[in-house]
């Protein structure tokens, strides 16, 4: 069966609004999100810890019901699994967030077969069919392992469009994209 690796944040939702008002009750100076164009976005404003800290604290509430996937994650995920992809859904996030994770996968009924937390998903990639994620080095990853990478557009990826994998303002067309693919 032929496996599909489902990033979570900024790929079933919009994770970068929420950690966005986080992080601005650190420093309410922090740049809009459209600024966020490369990884260390946050130096200057904010500690690597208190960046961490601003993460975990959008995870650790990932059910409130403040945190909504996006309209078309449901749908993404059942056409995956209707193509015959086993879905494992990563998520770059503490083992101690699996419970808050399962319960808004649970409630937002959003299919998949295995869910994997941990600080390198890359693990999963050699038998990976197809990769979806917004995180270029991720995704550059993904395509080195011979896997069809995809994901949503963001500041943050947008220098890395056409290296190999696609990058598209919906769920929709990253389907489109790889079902074309496939
Ligand atoms: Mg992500």
């Amino acid at each position: 069966m032929s496996l599909a690796v489902i990033d979570i944040d900024n790929t079933l939702w919009q994770f970068c609004d929420a950690f966005s008002r986080e992080l601005r009750k650190i420093n309410p100076a922090f740049p809009p999100v459209e600024g966020w164009t490369t990884w260390n976005f946050f130096e200057g404003f904010c500690t690597e810890a208190e960046f961490m800290g601003a993460v975990d604290a959008v995870h650790r509430h990932q059910d409130s019901d403040e945190y909504q996937p996006y309209p078309e994650a449901k749908g993404f995920l059942r056409a995956l699994k209707d193509q015959g992809y086993r879905v494992v859904i990563a998520s770059h996030r503490r083992q101690e967030m699996l419970g808050p994770t399962e319960r808004w996968l649970m409630k937002h009924e959003l299919p998949y077969d295995e869910l994997h937390l941990s600080f390198d998903k890359t693990v999963l990639f050699e038998d990976a069919a197809v990769v979806v994620d917004d995180a270029p080095h991720t995704l550059e990853k993904a395509v080195a392992c011979k896997a069809i990478g995809a994901g949503l557009l963001f500041p943050w990826n947008k220098a890395y469009a056409g290296n190999g994998f696609g990058l598209f303002g919906n769920l929709n067309e990253v389907m489109e994209y790889i079902r074309e693919r496939s």
